[in-house]
């Protein structure tokens, strides 16, 4: 019997996510290494018209299943859904997002239809007839490869990991619509708020001083804002925690689910490196770190590795600079 990997498309209000079409890559992928049908999933109020989109530019065949109501994501309604259609499917491999919507309801899939789930993949290999995924830990200090003893395995990709697919000659797959009911038992969905667009000039400074939790406390801020006004055109951003922890304004936030910036000077001080960080900054032009542990992730992707405390090294920065600057005066 031909095995079937089924991709769950992620949309907001019908408008497809970039990491829809990384899911498809990652499908083709493990079709590569286990033969069969990929499928192609999408839930929402009115999925016609995103449904038929879906198939032509991926390719695949694909289920829109309307469920009356369901004007924006409700993890409830998604588990509820799914865990009945993949029952039905019995599919090998679910790939879902990892991302905020994909984590809230993929390890309640796995539990509902008895997979496997394995979260945060960011590659797929085969070997010895057995397919492996790949997923960092430690905040990016350890790579694991983790396998699956089962069938079904849930499987969360981690954003910006697969180039996206897109089909090739827009042969369109086949697309079935389905409607299945389901009223929330337990929660109701408030809508979706957009979030502010203001991105605090992140998009145009050439050199972005950024904060992690390493800073310690709120008011070492101002070592940063400090050797930010070094540079022209410059601002200060920050990692999801600082930001999370009302330290600096979200709309400052750099990573996945914040900011993509390039600057072309990105000064990483007290962030650990995180894959969701580092995917928001990773093509700065050079990359200065400062971090206590020299084993942090972030050096793995720095220019130049600072290993001391910021609180010490970053006046010392500043001493050293308007030294320098008086000394040309005299
Ligand atoms: C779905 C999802 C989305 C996410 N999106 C984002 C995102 O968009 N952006 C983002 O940033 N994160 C995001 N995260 C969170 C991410 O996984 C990390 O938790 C976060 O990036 C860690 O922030 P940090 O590096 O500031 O803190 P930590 O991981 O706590 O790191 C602090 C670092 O500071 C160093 N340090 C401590 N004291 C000092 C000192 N005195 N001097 C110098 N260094 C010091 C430590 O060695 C450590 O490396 C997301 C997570 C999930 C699950």
């Amino acid at each position: 019997m031909q095995s079937t990997i089924v991709i769950i498309a992620e949309h907001i209000e019908g408008k497809l996510k970039a990491i829809t079409f990384e899911l498809a890559a990652l499908a083709l992928t493990l079709q590569q290494h286990k033969p069969g049908v990929v499928k192609a999933v999408i839930l929402g109020n009115d999925m016609e018209e995103t449904a038929l989109k879906l198939s032509r530019t991926t390719g695949l065949d694909v289920m829109g299943i309307e469920v009356p109501g369901l004007v924006s994501y409700h993890g409830e309604v998604y588990k509820a859904i799914l865990s009945k259609l993949l029952g039905e499917l019995q599919p090998a491999y679910v790939c879902i997002a990892h991302t905020n919507q994909g984590l809230d309801f993929a390890p309640g899939l796995a539990v509902g239809i008895d997979a496997a789930c394995i979260t945060g993949v960011e590659q797929v290999f085969h070997e010895n007839k057995c397919i492996y995924f790949s997923r960092v830990t430690y905040n990016g200090k350890i790579i694991a490869t983790v396998t699956a003893e089962i069938e079904p395995v849930v499987v969360t990709l981690q954003p910006g990991r697969f180039k996206p697919h897109f089909s090739k000659n827009s042969t369109a797959g086949l697309v079935e619509l389905r409607t299945l009911p389901y009223l929330p038992q337990t929660s109701r969905s408030l809508g979706i708020r957009p979030a502010q667009t203001d991105d605090a000039g992140l998009a145009e400074a050439r050199v972005i001083v950024s904060a992690g939790r390493g800073i310690g406390k709120k008011e070492n801020l101002n070592l940063l804002y400090r050797l930010a006004e070094l540079f022209p055109k410059s601002s200060v951003a920050g990692s999801r925690l600082v930001c999370d922890m009302d330290w600096l304004e979200k709309q400052r936030q750099v990573g996945i689910t914040g900011n993509t910036v390039a600057p072309e000077l990105y000064i990483a001080c007290g962030i650990s490196g995180a894959v969701q960080h580092v995917a928001g900054m990773g093509d700065a032009g050079f990359i200065v770190a400062v971090n206590t542990d020299p084993n942090a992730a972030i050096f793995n992707v720095s220019d130049i590795c600072i290993v001391e405390d910021l609180t010490t090294f970053i006046p010392e920065v500043l001493a050293a600079y308007k030294e320098k600057k008086e000394a040309k005066h005299e």
